[in-house]
């Protein structure tokens, strides 16, 4: 556990660094929110990240997989294929997580346990695990405690 990089408090903990979580971090951090994801994974893609069968690929033209929310953004990839590819829709992940620098506000092989709700409580630790009290969890309306367990790196 690298205690160093564990937020002692935060606005929002975002679970997963996939297309969503990704883009709710920018969101927030646009709102000066502080905010965390946390990413069960090694890098960001979710869906694209675990998925790598052959063949796999998006099922709609690859302009419509697309982050909208900046045009410029959207200029400056080029597209390869109409369909795009896994591998393609990865490295698409990876350079908007470069571009945006998202990965210092995302904290890697580490899995959200369970969330419970918890009120006028302080941090306390969980023996094999480590906890913190936050006051949002995308998704939740009561201040959640997470339980976070980092695993071993590969
Ligand atoms: C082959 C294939 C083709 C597809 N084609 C299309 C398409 O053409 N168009 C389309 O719209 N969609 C398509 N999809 C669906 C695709 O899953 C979504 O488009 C999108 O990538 C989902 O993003 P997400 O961020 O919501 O979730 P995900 O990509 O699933 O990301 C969730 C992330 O959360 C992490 N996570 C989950 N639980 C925890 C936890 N407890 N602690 C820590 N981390 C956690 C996971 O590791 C994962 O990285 C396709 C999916 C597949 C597999």
């Amino acid at each position: 556990m690298r205690a160093a990089r564990m937020p002692r408090s935060l606005d929002v903990v975002i679970v997963g660094a996939g297309f969503a979580g990704m883009y709710m971090l920018h969101r927030l951090r646009g709102l000066h929110m502080s905010t965390r994801v946390f990413e069960a994974g090694s890098d960001v893609g979710g869906t694209w990240y675990w998925n790598r069968y052959p063949g796999a690929r998006c099922d709609v033209e690859s302009m419509q997989y697309s982050y909208s929310f900046s045009p410029e953004m959207q200029q400056e990839w080029q597209w390869r294929e109409l369909v795009a590819s896994q591998p393609e829709i990865l490295r698409y992940a990876n350079h908007v997580a470069d571009r945006l620098g998202l990965r210092r506000d995302i904290q890697f092989a580490t899995t959200v346990h369970r969330q419970v709700a918890v009120a006028n409580t302080i941090p306390e630790s969980v023996p094999g695990g480590e906890s913190r009290l936050f006051p949002f969890r995308l998704g939740a309306t009561v201040p959640p405690e997470v339980r976070l367990q980092e695993r071993s790196r590969d």
